[in-house]
Formats: C-alpha cells, structure tokens, sequence
C-alpha cells in the first residue's frame, strides 16, 4: 500500500521539531508553480513559505514582472525547516517530495519555476531523488526551458536563480530579469493571463 506522503514528510526529525510545517501559499489553480528549498526562520513562526527576507525578494521579483499570487502557487521542496537552515539531507528530500509530487498532480501547474539548486536537480531529475545529483547546476540552466516529466505528465520546467542568492549577488539581478521575460513569454504564448 502507497505511504501518505504527509504522514512521509512528518516522519523526520525536521519536521517533529519545528514550529509550523509550511504547505505552499498563492492560487492553488494558478498555472505556474514556484518551487523553493525550504522554510527559514520567518516561514517557520509564520507557518507560510517565502515571508522573510527571500520572500519579499521575491514579491518585489514578481511585482516587477505583473505577476502575484493571484497566479502563482509557491511551495518548497523540504515542508520544514532545516535546523540553522542548513542544506536538505538527502533523506529529507526523499521523504518531502512525494508530498511535492502530490501537490504537482493536484495544483496540475503547467509551468514549474525552480528557485535555486536543490528544487532545478529535482524537477531536472523527473522527480528522482537518486538522479539529481548527476544534474547540472543552476548557474548552466537559469533561463532554459526544459521539458520534464513528473507523475507520467509533461511540464514545462524554468529553472530561476534563488531569490536569496539575489539578495547577495545583485549582479544577478540583471539575469533574472531576463529569465523572467522567458517565463512572461510562455505564459503570455500559452494564453494564461
Ligand atoms: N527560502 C526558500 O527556499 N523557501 C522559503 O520558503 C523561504 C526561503
């Protein structure tokens, strides 16, 4: 029998010691999924993804470009938050996923955003943990659309730079920008808006 995925996803030790296991937020019909890492400090006490520093990055990055949470749904990869926010263990990503690949069959996104290393390996690897650490980075493939199969379904996947990263690196600010308009260009292509 199928394990429930969120009962998976509460089975690790992230999860037993955090404040609020953060789900997703945004348009649960939106055609466009932004898929993060995992909850920080703020999303952990808010019990929300993306309401701390990265987050109103990337509520500025998305202002900037017309979009809101009217047409997004956003979400992580890891439902908890990492202790000191360190890097998701491998086993955490394989006991959160299944719970993301639900989320992929309900929400049915037509395009997926990864923000960052760990959600592009993901998405690059079809949604096989064992196979993300043979994808290439983040810094190759930011602004190329890739066609991805997860749960037996093509989805158009844009890899974007993490808006953490952005924070840190302006220079980077310039690239997603760019992205971006690859990302306007699908949807306005596929008639979303
Ligand atoms: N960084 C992420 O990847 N996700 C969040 O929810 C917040 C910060």
């Amino acid at each position: 029998m199928e394990v429930d995925p969120i009962l998976l996803a509460k089975d690790t030790e992230i999860c037993r010691n955090c404040t609020n296991v953060v789900v997703g937020k945004g348009n649960l019909n939106a055609d466009i999924l932004f898929v993060g890492e995992a909850p920080g400090n703020r999303e952990d006490l808010e019990g929300l993804p993306f309401v701390g520093a990265a987050g109103k990055n990337l509520d500025k990055l998305l202002t900037n470009v017309g979009l809101s949470l009217e047409d997004i749904y956003v979400t992580n990869i890891l439902k908890c938050r990492p202790p000191e926010n360190r890097d998701p263990l491998i086993e955490e990503v394989e006991k959160h996923t299944p719970w993301l690949l639900r989320q992929v069959e309900e929400i049915k996104p037509k395009i997926v955003c990864s923000l960052g290393n760990y959600a592009t390996k993901f998405f690059l690897a079809n949604g096989k943990v064992s196979e993300m650490t043979s994808q290439p980075g983040i810094t190759s493939v930011h602004g190329k659309v890739k066609w991805v199969e997860i749960n037996g379904k093509k989805i158009k996947l844009i890899p974007l730079f993490h808006p953490a990263a952005i924070i840190y690196n302006r220079s980077l600010l310039g690239e997603w920008e760019k992205d971006m308009e690859i990302v306007k260009g699908e949807v306005s292509q596929r008639g979303l808006f």
